[in-house]
C-alpha cells in the first residue's frame, strides 16, 4: 500500500504539535499516513515543496512565516483563503496546489463548540494583523460578531486587514494608543506573537477598560507563549480566558477532513494534549 506523505512547513517548526495531532487522528480513523515537520526558510519554500511532491507529498500544513507565500503558489484557493490572503492547508491535486485556510473555522469551532460561546452580537477586539489575524477575522464576522475592531502595532496592517474584509459597518481598524477609548468588549483576542519569550503580563500594554466581568479573553498562542496574555486577562478580571490549543486541534481536524474525507475525534486529541499525554499511546 502507498503511504501518503504529509508535512507541516514552517520556520522554525521543530516545536509544532501538528505531526503528533495528525498521527493521533490517523490512529483513530485507521488512515495510513506519514506526517513530518519540514523547516523551510522563506527563500527555499517553493523548492522545498517541489522536493516534497517529488518524494510523494500530497498535502501540507503551513505555519509562520510561510502562509502568504503558500497562498501565492496555489493554482486554486478556497473562498476563506482568498478572504484571508493566506493559506495554512495545501492539497496536491492534478499537478497543482489547492489552498485553504482552516485557522478561522478552527477558532470558531473551538469557541462555539468546546467553550459553548455564542459569538452573535458580541463586540470583539482583535489584537494583531498578521497571518493568524487574517485567517480568523473573516470567520468571526461570519459567526455573527456585532463589531470587529482590529488593532495592530503597525497600524497600516490593521487598516489593510479592515479594508480587505469589506464590511465597514462592522469591521474597522483603530490605533493601539486609542484602546482606552474604545469601550468594553465581549471578546478580546490576542493574535499577536508579543507574548513569545516573555514571562509576565508586562508584554501587553492593554487597558483593563477593554473588559468587563463577562469578557472572554482568547489567546491564539498556547503553552508558554500564552502565559503573559492569560496573566493580563486574569489581572483584568475577565470572566474566562482560553489559549489557542483548541483552535490548533480544530484547524488540524478540518485539514484532516479535507485530505482524508473522514472526521477525526478532535475532543479526544485535545483532552490528551491538555493532559500532556503521549498522543501515539493514548489518542
Ligand atoms: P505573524 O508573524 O504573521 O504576525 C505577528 C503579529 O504579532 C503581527 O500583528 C505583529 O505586529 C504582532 N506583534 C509581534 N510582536 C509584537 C509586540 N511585541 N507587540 C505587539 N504586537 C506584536 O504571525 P501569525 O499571525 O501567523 O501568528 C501570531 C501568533 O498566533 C503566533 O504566536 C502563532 O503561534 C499563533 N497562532 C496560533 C494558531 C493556533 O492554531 N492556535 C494558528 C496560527 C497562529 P506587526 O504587524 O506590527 O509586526
Amino acid at each position: 500500500m502507498t503511504t501518503h506523505r504529509y508535512a507541516v512547513f514552517g520556520h522554525p517548526v521543530a516545536h509544532s504539535l501538528s505531526p503528533r495531532i495528525h498521527a493521533a487522528f490517523a490512529r483513530q480513523t485507521g488512515v495510513t499516513l506519514e506526517y513530518t515537520a519540514i523547516d523551510s526558510a522563506p527563500h527555499d519554500f517553493v523548492a522545498a515543496l517541489d522536493r516534497f511532491v517529488g518524494a510523494g507529498g500530497v498535502g501540507a500544513n503551513v505555519t509562520l512565516p510561510l502562509k502568504e507565500a503558500a497562498f501565492a503558489i496555489c493554482a486554486r484557493t478556497s473562498e476563506r483563503a482568498q478572504r484571508a490572503g493566506a493559506v495554512n492547508t495545501l492539497s496536491w491535486n492534478d499537478g497543482q496546489w489547492y489552498g485553504d485556510n482552516t485557522d478561522g473555522i478552527g477558532l470558531v469551532r473551538d469557541l462555539t463548540g468546546r467553550n459553548a460561546l455564542d459569538l452573535r452580537g458580541r463586540r470583539a477586539v482583535l489584537l494583531g494583523a498578521g497571518g493568524a489575524a487574517r485567517g480568523v477575522a473573516p470567520a468571526l464576522l461570519d459567526a455573527g460578531v456585532a463589531e470587529l475592531v482590529i488593532v495592530n502595532r503597525s497600524p497600516e496592517r490593521a487598516d489593510a486587514l479592515a479594508d480587505a474584509l469589506g464590511d465597514p459597518e462592522r469591521a474597522h481598524s483603530r490605533y493601539w494608543k486609542d484602546l482606552e477609548q474604545l469601550g468594553d468588549f465581549g471578546l478580546v483576542i490576542n493574535a499577536t506573537s508579543a507574548g513569545r519569550g516573555q514571562i509576565d503580563a508586562s508584554a501587553f500594554d492593554l487597558p483593563f477598560a477593554l473588559t468587563t466581568p463577562r469578557t472572554l479573553a482568547v489567546d491564539l498562542n498556547y503553552g508558554e507563549a500564552a502565559i503573559p496574555f492569560l496573566a493580563w486577562a486574569k489581572a483584568a478580571g475577565c470572566h474566562d480566558a482560553v489559549d489557542g490549543l483548541g483552535m490548533l486541534v480544530e484547524q488540524a481536524a478540518v485539514a484532516f477532513e479535507e485530505w482524508h474525507g473522514i472526521s477525526p475525534d478532535a475532543d479526544a486529541v485535545y483532552a490528551a494534549l491538555r493532559r500532556k499525554d503521549d498522543l501515539l499511546v493514548t489518542a
